[in-house]
Parts: structure tokens; sequence; C-alpha cells
């Protein structure tokens, strides 16, 4: 109800002349000029500023990370928790899991504080009290500490017996619960931080509805989630998998955003629906773990003697795992982001072609550059961007507006 309040009092901004098409055609690159400069210039640094200090945490938290996985390894501290477990008997790799899951979240503390809590703040990207933000990363730990669990004592049973070809195997079960994860994701977990609820304003679900019934979807129902409860961010998701499928906006974005800009960010989440985007990435994310899962295969070995590890099998040696694999994926950052911006840029066009409202994702990609740097280099966008930048998006409509005269007068 209130957000039909709210929903009413959301006009979509001027389109700018460049990209109106009133002077009978459309230059795509001038059009979309015209459209970075509505953001004002203090609103743009503030946005870069926070995704370019981004690039420098990522590397910091990978820093963070490995010093405290060697800390555990070089002061027997993992020998000692390793130790410990073993006098629980069959549950020993849980035993070790929820030790080594407390100390690390200890040590990881002061770094998530500054980066999760603090700098959000610094930005106004968080609406969370220190306490509230405290409430949630308890439950993230009991979540860790529940599904960790499974996944450990999974992946040490298949190590164990099958020391020679654990990779392979591994592989499998890693994927299971990658499944497993999307699965119960909307259902499951996402009801333990928020609220999910099927959106009921007729005047957002119809037109939705008409273009999910226009693509092929078989959706009868569109939700919504109370974000805001966390962050300032505009955003939407598609989430599940094997039945669990479904299109999840939430309130920042119905609140803040005109209709054609909601049937434009609709459009590029029903993109990922057609275009199987959630199967193929567990395929691609299985090919990603299959390699990385190899060289910890081959690699561990040669470290482990040093820190009192016995095998592969032995749990005092998951730091050393984690460490060797933390740094292929660290390694691997422009290829991970690259698998996914492939995959929203293939979002961004088929929604554009489904929605057929180019300003209105014109528009929402300007409220997108809150928390994202709106043009970048072209490396840096393929090193750092795991969605296409603001120009990029922009530039896509662009294109899509100045080929389509028919939507020039609307
Ligand atoms: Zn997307």
């Amino acid at each position: 109800m209130l957000i039909a309040l709210l929903l009413a009092t959301q006009v979509s901004q001027p389109v700018p002349p460049a990209a109106s098409g009133a002077s009978g055609s459309i230059d795509p690159i001038a059009a979309t000029r015209a459209y970075l400069e509505t953001l004002p210039a203090e609103k743009r640094e503030k946005s870069d500023a926070y995704f370019e200090g981004g690039y420098v945490l990522h590397l910091v938290s990978f820093l963070w990370t490995a010093g405290v996985l060697l800390l555990l390894l070089y002061s027997g501290l993992s020998a000692k928790m390793r130790d410990r477990a073993e006098r629980a008997g069959r549950f020993q790799s849980v035993v070790y899991w929820l030790q080594f899951l407390v100390a690390t979240t200890l040590l990881e503390l002061p770094l998530a504080i500054y980066r999760d809590w603090y700098r959000e703040h610094q930005y106004g990207l968080s609406n969370l009290t220190f306490a509230g933000w405290l409430g949630e990363e308890g439950k993230g730990l009991a979540i860790s500490a529940v599904f960790g669990s499974l996944v450990v004592m999974a992946l040490y049973a298949v190590v164990r017996r099958l020391p020679r070809t654990w990779w392979i195997w591994g592989t499998v079960v890693a994927i299971a619960f990658l499944i497993f994860g999307v699965w119960i994701g909307p259902v499951v977990i996402q009801p333990i931080f928020n609220n999910p609820k099927r959106l009921e304003d007729q005047r957002v679900v119809a037109p939705i509805l008409r273009l999910a019934r226009a693509n092929g979807i078989n959706a009868s129902e569109v939700w919504e989630i109370d974000a805001s409860k966390q962050t300032t961010r505009v955003s939407a998701n598609v989430s599940g998998f094997l039945g669990t499928e479904r299109i999840t906006l939430n309130d920042n974005l119905l609140n803040r955003c005109s209709l054609p800009e909601i049937e434009a960010v609709m459009g590029h989440e029903m993109g990922h629906f057609v275009l199987h985007h959630v199967p193929l990435l567990i395929v691609q994310l299985g090919v990603v773990i299959a390699i990385g899962f190899a060289l910890v295969s081959r690699l561990f070995d040669r470290f482990r003697a040093r820190w009192n590890v016995r095998d592969a099998g032995d749990v005092a040696g998951l730091p050393l795992a984690l460490l060797l694999f933390s740094s292929y994926l660290f390694v691997l950052t422009p290829v991970l982001n690259t698998i996914i911006r492939a995959q929203e840029n293939a979002a961004d066009v088929f929604g554009v072609n489904a929605s057929q409202q180019p300003d209105g994702f014109a528009q929402v990609t300007l409220k997108l550059s809150e928390y994202r740097k709106l043009e970048p280099g072209s490396l840096e966008e393929i090193v750092f961007y795991d969605h296409p930048s603001g120009r990029t998006r922009i530039l896509t409509a662009m294109r899509w507006k100045a080929e389509h005269p028919e939507t020039w007068s609307r």
C-alpha cells in the first residue's frame, strides 16, 4: 500500500535532447554522453571513490585472509584444533570446522567492521546500526556453521577415501552443494535476513506479468524484499533453481524508480531466466572449481610437512588448502568478473529488447551508479567489473533506441 502511494509520485526524468530523437536521428555515443552528463559531479566523484577504494579493499581482504590462514599454520593452532577434534571421533571434521570458523571470524572482524559497516556508512549506503550489523553477521556465522560443516564433512570424506582422485569427486560434491545452495537460497536463506513477500500492487505487477508472458516465462508472481533494512542500494535479482526460481525487486527500487525504469530492470532479470544463466553459471563455476581443486591437490604435498600436516585428509591442513584455493581465485578475479559480466551484458541486451524502455534503462543505470563507477578504462572494466559499467549499459540502451525510431515520440 505504501509502495502504491510512493509509486504515484515517481515520474520519469526528462530525456536529454541528444537522446530524444527530436533532430530526426540519434547518435548512440552522443546520447550516452548526454545521459552521463546529467549526473552531478559531486555524486560521480563519490561513487568513483567508493568503487576505486573497493579495488584496494579486494587486495587487502585477500592478504588479510592469507595472513590469518598462515598464522593458524605457523602458530601451531591448526594442529592443536585438529588434536582436540580427533577426540571427537567420527565428527572430527565438524569439530575442527567450528573451531576454525570462530578463530577466523574473530581474526577477520576488524577488517569486516571497517569494510562492511564503517565504510558503508561513510558513503551513505548502509541503513544498519552497529548492533544490527553484528546481528546480521551472527546469522551469517550460524549459517556457515551449519552448511560449512556439511560441506567440510563431505569433502574430507571424499579426500580420505580417494586420495589420488579427490579433486574430481570433490568437484562433483562442490557442484551438488552449489546447486543445493541456489535451490534453498530464496526459500530458506533469504527469509533469515529479510521478509520477502509477493508484490501486490497491480499497477506494477500487471505490466511485469505481461512482459513475462510475452517472453515465454510462466510466472504468476513477482517478489518484493525489504532490502532497505540493510542498504540504500537499488537492486533486483533472479534466484533459485529447480522449481524455486523467482524474480525479486528490492523496495529501494520500487520506492525510487518510475514504471519504465522498473520495466527495464524486469526485462534484464527476465533475460537471466530466458538465457538460462543460473544453470550455465553453475557449469562454468564447476570448471573453475575442478581446475582449482586439481591445483590444490598438486601443490598441497609440497608445503604440508613444515606445518605438521600429515596428508591431504588431515583437517589440520584446511588453512593450507584454503590458502592455495583462495590464491587461485584471487588471481582469477578478472576471469570470474568477465564470466559474470558477459552474462549481465547479455541480460542488458535482452532486457532493452523485451521492455522497449531504453530511457528507463538509462535512467535506472544512473541510479545504480551510486555504488559503481560510471566510466572506467577498458582494462579496468575487464579486471574489476562484474556488471557492465554505467557507460556500457547506457550505450547498449542508446544503440537500441537509435535503431528503433518508433519509440522516439514516447
Ligand atoms: Zn543481472
